[in-house]
């Protein structure tokens, strides 16, 4: 069955033109232009037809935590917000840090909606004591290895994992990337917030800027010596945005994401004690936020990330110091980067789509621009759709999004996935 999107622009990184896309039935697109015919007619007129999304950054939940997601609700959560690829993150139980539990992860994600792409563990266990066995995995095609969750805190061992990843690197001809969640434990341990006004003022325990700020200088100091590419994970404050900007100035090989709620969210939304508010990083301040938009227009940040952490809510709706941190994104993240970041449209689709599918290794498939030829994973976007965010609507098994009630402009219209058509008018097909 062949597929038409009608009557759309095309936005991709060749730049804007008006014409229809036909999608073949091997799942590529067959043609691009105008009196094309199709099986079926999807209309996308005052819409944008973009590459598919992409998403460093998601929690998936499976193996382990099912109760909260699964790969194929959180795929489902993903497809209605445009995207074609979910980088999963490896902190499930067991962690994702060997081959066996990589192929349970794509064998589950082959059956979802999104392709799924299995990040791994940086340390066996995420422990931070031993190497996860990085070799093993890059030869099964795994491409980006993080301990998230947490820091990898021994500069020692990271050293060895940066020198090791080179080597890697060099064996393989394409990048090996080492995605960092830049905290130092001993520095945050206690702290449910971000330090400061609000956190004095509240009586709640912060967690200070620098213990993100000493590993982010600490792994750029690292990267200087060893040449490896390191990729900062959700970028919070001013001056880890500073210091990212002036390694890329020198030339070094690092890049980085921004959380949708780090550009959108200040500490000041925690005076409600809800902890639908409680993330790591912690939601910053006002001049945060600021920052992390201007690393966002210069390009110091490459790309933006949901960090899309689902809970139960049993478990979210806890005390704030007892409620584990984290929150839902990814079907936000379009509206959002739209309306809040300061970037216009077709940066707003770099930053979700091309830019993080080159980090991923994956702009073969994702992120390509549309041709005949190219796969079709494809998002078409209405920019002017307005619509109110609730959680108990969304495709996510967990509800916990602190936008709750918020209305929104702009909405993921339909979705393509490897040429199926897994959202049509804002509706999940499966
Ligand atoms: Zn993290």
């Amino acid at each position: 069955m062949s597929l038409l999107i009608r009557g759309g622009r095309i936005l991709d990184a060749n730049g804007e033109r008006a014409l229809d896309v036909e999608i073949g039935d091997d799942g590529r697109i067959a043609a691009v232009g105008t009196g094309l015919n199709g099986d079926l007619d999807l209309d996308a007129s005052d819409c944008v037809i973009s590459p598919g999304f992409v998403d460093l950054h998601t929690h998936l939940r499976e193996p382990g935590q099912e109760e909260a997601e699964t790969i194929e609700t959180g795929a489902r959560s993903g497809s209605l917000g445009g995207y074609t690829a979910l980088v999963a993150m490896p902190n499930t139980e067991p962690t994702t840090d060997c081959v066996a539990v990589v192929e349970q992860v794509r064998a589950l994600g082959r059956r979802s909606t999104c392709e799924i792409v299995p990040s791994a563990a940086l340390t066996v266990g995420r422990s931070g004591t031993k190497m996860a066995p990085l070799g093993e995995l890059v030869d099964v095609g795994v491409g980006i290895f993080t301990d998230d969750g947490t820091g990898l805190q021994d500069p020692r061992l990271m050293r060895r994992v940066m020198e090791y990843s080179t080597g890697l690197t060099r064996r393989l001809g394409r990048p090996v990337v080492l995605a960092q969640h830049c905290e130092v434990s001993a520095l945050s341990a206690g702290g449910y917030m971000h330090e400061g006004e609000w956190s004095s003022r509240l009586g709640i325990p912060g967690q200070p800027a620098e213990a993100e700020e000493l590993m982010v200088m600490r792994d750029i100091a690292l990267v200087r010596l060893t040449g490896a590419h390191v990729h900062f994970q959700h970028l919070s404050t001013a001056s880890s945005v500073a210091m990212v900007r002036r390694a890329k100035a020198a030339g070094l090989p690092v890049t980085a994401e921004a959380t949708t709620h780090h550009f959108t969210l200040t500490d000041a939304a925690c005076a409600t004690y809800d902890p639908v508010f409680k993330v790591h990083p912690p939601l910053r301040t006002g001049s945060d936020v600021d920052a992390v938009r201007a690393g966002l227009a210069d390009g110091t940040i490459d790309a933006v990330a949901t960090d899309h952490a689902p809970h139960a809510a049993h478990v979210k709706e806890r005390p704030f110091d007892e409620a584990p941190p984290g929150m839902l994104g990814l079907e936000t993240a379009f509206a959002l980067t739209l309306g809040e970041s300061g970037l216009d449209l077709p940066e707003v689709l770099a930053v979700l789509s091309w830019r993080p599918a080159a980090i991923a290794g994956i702009e073969g498939r994702h992120g390509a621009s549309v041709v005949p030829g190219a796969p079709a994973n494809l998002c078409v976007v209405d920019p002017d759709l307005t619509w109110t965010v609730s959680g108990a609507a969304m495709a996510s098994r967990s509800s916990n999004t602190p936008y709750e009630g918020r209305t929104l402009r702009g909405r993921v219209r339909h979705t393509i996935s490897a040429g199926e058509p897994v959202v049509i008018d804002g509706e999940a097909r499966r």
